[in-house]
This record gives structure tokens, sequence and C-alpha cells, in this order.
């Protein structure tokens, strides 16, 4: 286990917060969650070492690096999924170039760019856990890197966009992440992040039972000052956001499932439906959105500078 005491984003000092979350998925061990005063993005703390991380995501079908559904709530996750798809498609074809090429940074089973390829999408996948990217393989073909060595092999030709679908979150190196994307993306190219919110409503409505704080796998839990500040600190400007309105449903279906609440369906899709009517009026965030980052031409040599 590491103890973080600074900001990644702005080197400010953490401060703690009244939120001991539990990983419900794995381990039922809990977690602190601390708090940057400066750009007010939240870190789950102590975040497991890098070597042992992935044995929190050893549990029986970690929903998105699944192939078929199985119990109730991955049936629920693979419906969203199916309407969603058609949904980012629509959201990211106007600020493709004439290229059209696309990675998808964290590509799982390759279900968003099987959808891309079809779509005539010069599309690659990357895709950390073997098991996700070998699926992704066998319905894509090798334009699927298991490795971050080949994205930086591929630096030829940079890309129009890079798409993070609830990946940033997921990320142990944060800041060479962010480096990398500036080496590999164009000038003016688009850096996509769909994030949870953890000001949203359904957020401050179950509090430490949020099924968007998803402790450990998830290591940073964003709200959209945090966002912005990313944004500037890598080169970006924040063009727009888009709700993803189907994942304050979901997310709430876990939070209750977490509460053992009885009526737990009905439950979820009421507090899911006024957070997207709360994300709608302005009152509070969405439970999720799509940001799109536009990449500036006064990136430095410094952001995007590798250091692995
Ligand atoms: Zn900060």
């Amino acid at each position: 286990m590491k103890k973080i005491s600074k900001c990644i984003l702005c080197c400010e000092k953490l401060a703690g917060t009244d939120r001991k979350v539990t990983d419900h998925f794995c381990t039922g061990k809990k977690f602190d969650l601390l708090i940057c005063p400066g750009c007010e993005l939240i870190y789950t703390s102590p975040l497991p070492s890098k070597d042992k991380i992935g044995e929190f995501y050893r549990f029986s079908g970690y929903v998105s690096h699944s192939e078929k559904p199985g119990n109730f709530f991955q049936r629920i996750y693979f419906f969203i999924r199916k309407i969603m798809i058609k949904k980012k498609i629509r959201f990211i074809k106007p600020h493709l170039g004439d290229s059209k090429r696309i990675l998808d940074y964290g590509s799982g089973t390759g279900v968003f760019l099987a959808r891309c390829i079809k779509n005539n999408f010069n599309a690659f996948g990357y895709e950390p856990d073997d098991r996700a990217g070998n699926i992704a393989r066998e319905k894509i073909g090798s334009d699927v890197m298991l490795s971050l060595q080949d994205i930086d092999n591929q630096q030829l030709e940079k890309f129009d966009m890079v798409t993070l679908w609830h990946v940033l979150e997921h990320i142990y190196d944060l800041d060479p992440a962010m480096k990398r994307f500036n080496r590999i993306l164009r000038d003016k190219g688009m850096l996509v992040l769909a994030l949870p919110n953890y000001e949203s409503f359904d957020a401050s409505y179950y509090k430490e039972l949020w099924g968007g704080y998803d402790v450990p796998r998830h290591l940073y839990h964003f709200n959209f000052n945090a966002i912005k500040v990313l944004a500037k600190k890598y080169g970006y400007v924040l063009l727009k956001a888009r709700p993803l309105v189907f994942d304050s449903y979901f997310v709430s279906l876990l939070s209750e499932k977490y509460k053992k609440n009885p009526i737990f369906i009905a439950r979820a899709m009421l507090i899911g439906l006024i957070s997207n009517l709360y994300g709608l009026m302005g009152f509070k965030p969405y439970s999720s959105m799509v940001y799109f980052l536009k990449k500036q031409e006064t990136i430095t040599p410094e952001m995007e500078a590798s250091e692995e």
C-alpha cells in the first residue's frame, strides 16, 4: 500500500475527508478519501502498490472485461452498453479528422472498437489486461495493443483522437499517461474522457455507498473543477461535456445493492431519474459525463516528456 500526500495535478498537500469507502466487489477492505484543496481532485488512500493493484480486479466477472452477461447487474450493464455505444459514436464523429485515426485507451474486450471499425474509422485499441486484450484481438486483430511500448512505437502518424471511456480514474501513473497522450495526439486533436462526478445528486445521496467510488479500482475521483485543472495543466481546453444519462441508473443500482435495500430496483430508478433531472436543470452535475478536451498548439516539451 502506498500513501500519497501531494496532489499530482497541483502539488498541494492533500486533506482528509469524513468518508471511508469499502471495496464492495472484491476484498471488503476500507479506504480513505483524501481531497486536494487546490483542484478538488479526490484520491483513494492508501493506494494499492502498482504490482498489487491487479488483485483488486480478480473477482468473478469484472463486468467491463466480461464477454457474456451473467448476473442481474451484468445483464443491465450489457443492455446499457449496447445503447451507449451508438451514442458514443454519434458524440465523437464530428471531432474526427479526415484520417479518422482513433485510439481507444483501455479498450477492454473491444466492443467500442468493433463499432468504430464498422463506421470505417481507422481505430486502434490499447488494453493492458491480457485476457480482455486477447478477446479484443480475436475480434479486431493486431490493432489492439497490449503494451505501452506498442503505443510508443506507433508514433509515426499521430492520432486525431484518444478516447478513455471510464478509464482515466483507473490509471496508476496518471502524469506519464497524460504526457503520453500529448505525444501521440496531433495538434488540435481531441482527448475524450468519460468520468463519474462525485458532486452529482446520486453521489451526494448515497455518500460512502455511492457505486461511482469503486475503490480501490478508481484511484481518483473527479469533479468538474478537477477536470478543468487537469486540462489546463496538460495543455488542453475543455471544449464541451455531454451527459451519460444511463450511468446514474446503473450507479444507483449498485449503490442500492450495497445498501441491501429490498426494493432496490424501484429506488435506484427514482434516484437515477432525480440525478438526471438535477443535471438537466443545472442544480448538480450529471452522474457521469463525457468531456471533450482539445489539444492546444502551446504544448511545451515538459508537457509531453517521457519519464518512464
Ligand atoms: Zn490538486
